[in-house]
C-alpha cells in the first residue's frame, strides 16, 4: 500500500505556522505605503494580531522564530484598504498585497496608465524582469503616442528628447539600463537574466521622470498659462 505523498516545501514559508503557538499580542502601528491607494500611512491592526512560532526562514532550521500575523487597515478614509502583514521582532517580513512604488498617473492616456501600473505591480510582486519589460513597453508606447520615430528604442528616445525637457546626463544614463538596450538583440530574454530589484526600480523611476516631463509638467505649465490669460 502506498503512503500518501508528503508535502515538503523547498523553502520554509512564513505564511505557514509550523509550531502553531498562538496568542494575542499587542502590536504598534506600522508605517507602510498602502498597496491600494499608494499613500504612506500608519496602519493599525484590526482586532488582535496573533503570534506564531516556526522554524526560522532566515536562520538554521533548528532555530525557532516568533512571527506575528495581523490584518491592518489603511488610515486614508477614502481607501480603508485591508493588508495582511507578517512581522518578526525587527519589522514586516511579508506584506500582502505588496507595497508598491509610488507613481502618478495624472495626464497619462488609459493605455500608458495601465502599462505603468503593471510595471509597478510586477515590481511589487518581485517579478523584476517582467517589470523591466513593462517599462520598455511603456517607453515604446510613449514614443508611439508622441510620434518619436527611429529604428530602435534608443533612437526613438533620442527623437523624443526634442519634445521634452530632461537633463542630458539622464538621457545618456538610460543606456546603462539593460532592459532598454539599444538594439534588437538586447531585447531578447538573455538581456533580462540579471535584472534584479534595483534595476527594475531604476527603470520605473526613469520612466516616471519621462512621464513627468512629457505629460505632467505640461499640464502644470498649461494651468499656469491659463492663469496668466485670465
Ligand atoms: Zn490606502
Amino acid at each position: 500500500m502506498n503512503s500518501p505523498p508528503t508535502f515538503v516545501p523547498d523553502e520554509p514559508n512564513v505564511f505557514r505556522a509550523e509550531l502553531g503557538v498562538s496568542q494575542e499580542v499587542g502590536r504598534n502601528a506600522l508605517s507602510i505605503r498602502c498597496p491600494h491607494c499608494r499613500e504612506l500611512g500608519s496602519f493599525n491592526p484590526v482586532g488582535n494580531p496573533r503570534s506564531y512560532s516556526k522554524r526560522g526562514k532566515f536562520g538554521p532550521n533548528t532555530s525557532t522564530s516568533t512571527y506575528y500575523a495581523s490584518i491592518r487597515i489603511c488610515p486614508n478614509v477614502k481607501c480603508r484598504g485591508l493588508v495582511f502583514i507578517i512581522e518578526d521582532d525587527n519589522g514586516p517580513v511579508e506584506i500582502e498585497p505588496p507595497q508598491l512604488l509610488d507613481f502618478n498617473p495624472d495626464g497619462l492616456s488609459p493605455r500608458l496608465q495601465q502599462t505603468l501600473k503593471e510595471a509597478v505591480a510586477c515590481h511589487g510582486a518581485g517579478a523584476y524582469r517582467a517589470a523591466a519589460m513593462m517599462v520598455r513597453r511603456l517607453l515604446e508606447e510613449i514614443c508611439d503616442e508622441n510620434k518619436a520615430a527611429g529604428t530602435n528604442l534608443h533612437q526613438r528616445l533620442v527623437s523624443l528628447k526634442t519634445a521634452i525637457i530632461l537633463p542630458e546626463p539622464l538621457f545618456e544614463a538610460m543606456n546603462e539600463l539593460k532592459a532598454l538596450g539599444n538594439d534588437a538583440a538586447h531585447i531578447e530574454a538573455k538581456a533580462y537574466d540579471n535584472i534584479g530589484a534595483d534595476e527594475a526600480q531604476d527603470s520605473i523611476e526613469l520612466a516616471k521622470e519621462i512621464v513627468k516631463a512629457l505629460y505632467q509638467l505640461k499640464g502644470l505649465i498649461a494651468r499656469l498659462q491659463a492663469r496668466k490669460a485670465t
